[in-house]
């Protein structure tokens, strides 16, 4: 536009600023015409002004260098308040120099703005109860699976707990945290089925001693008997309540071990001194059956451990290995070392272990032949208690068949064990 304008004005001879109105076929200035128009020289005084500015001024002051080498351009009011886009150039006309003000209005940009604004405004309810409907439609869809596991989770009660929360996508937040929740169930579960197993079975154990002396003490009482038969009737309801006792504790053990309160007193054992210790309380049994027990081994292993809940798995381990070799049979015992683990070997002359209830005998009151298993008196719990104390000090025991007759357990623990 400036450049329009600096072809259509002129200098008339008298020396006066003019504009060619006469061009105004031509597009360009036509557009002039809409713009505001100020033609100034260096030092302010006016040379023209277009009818559309009349005689308001354009611009103010020149400042310095306004318009020099290039456009300056900036906004600014005219008098009646018409915001306006001003640019200024310096040009040279008939040898003169003068700078022209060339400007148009803004007002009807500004008029656009406010329409938008109020046009915004006026959306600006309706938005928002959009947005407010959307989104509490949308975070009731999200968090719809999470009621849906709330409700679930208020229906688990220890009678229900196969029970699980419903998991619609296990790969989303909501999902992952149902499948660690069933996960959790999962394993209380069966710590809950464990545990009413031991109760059951406890009690079982618990009856089968009681029901033995009632009934011995009963039929002593029915009849008169002699003084010897007396004797044996309380020699029997002792050994009854022996065995109640032995039960007893091994489940006072067992519930302690499973209660976390077996807090075990490290200290170096040499294992040889451990298995002779064992072998010396069991010693009336060996003698009663008149056995031959071998040991032997590595006098230097040592395993840092508790001595009190290793030689509880030894004696038990031992005591099955008395209880199951025949009259006259062979037990030895042997240590060694390597490196890596002391091992305790224990083999006996039974009847071995088949292969299909290595892995059961563990278990707590499992028998492999419970009528066999009751004459010799056991509680089921001997190698439950053993394992947990060979584990307790990060070892495990396993069990081999021996090509003869009976079995070999071996205790294996870590050298310098620190569980
Ligand atoms: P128990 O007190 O009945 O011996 P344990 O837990 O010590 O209980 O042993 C579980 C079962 O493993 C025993 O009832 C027996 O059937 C079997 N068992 C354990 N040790 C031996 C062994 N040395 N020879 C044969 N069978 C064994």
């Amino acid at each position: 536009d400036i450049e329009t304008v600096e072809g259509l004005l002129y200098f008339t001879p008298d020396g006066k600023l003019e504009f060619r109105d006469d061009y105004h076929n031509h597009a360009e200035s036509k557009h002039i015409q809409e713009r505001y128009l100020e033609v100034l020289s260096p030092d302010g005084q006016v040379l023209f002004r277009n009818d559309r500015l009349g005689d308001a001024t354009l611009g103010g002051p020149v400042f310095a260098n306004e318009g020099v080498g290039g456009y300056s351009g900036r906004t600014e009011r005219l008098a009646d308040g018409t915001r306006v886009a001003l640019v200024s150039r310096r040009h040279t006309m008939a040898g003169r120099p003068i700078l022209i003000r060339l400007a148009y209005s803004m007002e009807p940009i500004w008029g656009q703005i406010y329409q938008l604004l109020l046009a915004f405004l006026a959306a600006l309810p309706i938005a928002l109860a959009g947005a407010g409907f959307a989104g509490y439609s949308l975070a009731r869809r999200a968090l719809d699976p999470l009621s849906q596991m709330t409700r679930r989770a208020e229906q688990i009660t220890p009678d229900r707990l196969h029970e699980r929360l419903p998991v619609e996508n296990p790969h989303d937040e909501l999902g992952q945290m149902g499948r660690v929740f069933n996960d959790t169930l999962d394993r209380l579960e069966n710590a809950f089925d464990q545990m009413r197993r031991f109760t059951a079975d406890a009690s079982h154990e618990l009856r089968t001693p009681l029901t033995a002396i009632r009934s011995v003490g009963e039929v002593g009482l029915q009849r008169d008997a002699t003084r010897e038969e007396y004797r044996e009737i309380i020699g029997s309801m002792l050994e009854e309540a022996n065995r109640l006792t032995r039960l007893v504790e091994n489940l006072l053990a067992v519930s302690r071990a499973d209660a976390g309160q077996v807090h075990l007193q490290r200290r170096p054992i040499p294992v040889l001194d451990l298995t002779r210790e064992s072998a010396a309380l069991l010693d009336v049994l060996i003698d009663e059956k008149d056995q031959k027990l071998q040991l032997d081994g590595d006098a230097t292993a040592t395993v840092i451990g508790d001595r009190l809940i290793l030689r509880q798995a030894v004696v038990n381990i031992l005591h099955n290995a008395i209880k199951f070799s025949p009259v006259h049979g062979a037990i030895s015992v042997s240590t060694t070392q390597d490196d890596r683990e002391v091992r305790i070997r224990i083999a006996d002359s039974g009847p071995g272990i088949a292969e299909e209830h290595r892995d059961k005998v563990f278990q707590r009151f499992y028998r492999v032949d419970s009528s066999r298993s009751s004459d010799t008196g056991g509680t089921g719990l001997g190698l439950s208690i053993a394992q947990w104390a060979v584990q307790a000090h990060g070892g495990r025991i396993t069990i081999d068949n021996l090509s003869g007759a009976g079995c070999a357990f071996q205790i294996a623990i870590p050298s310098g064990c620190l569980g």
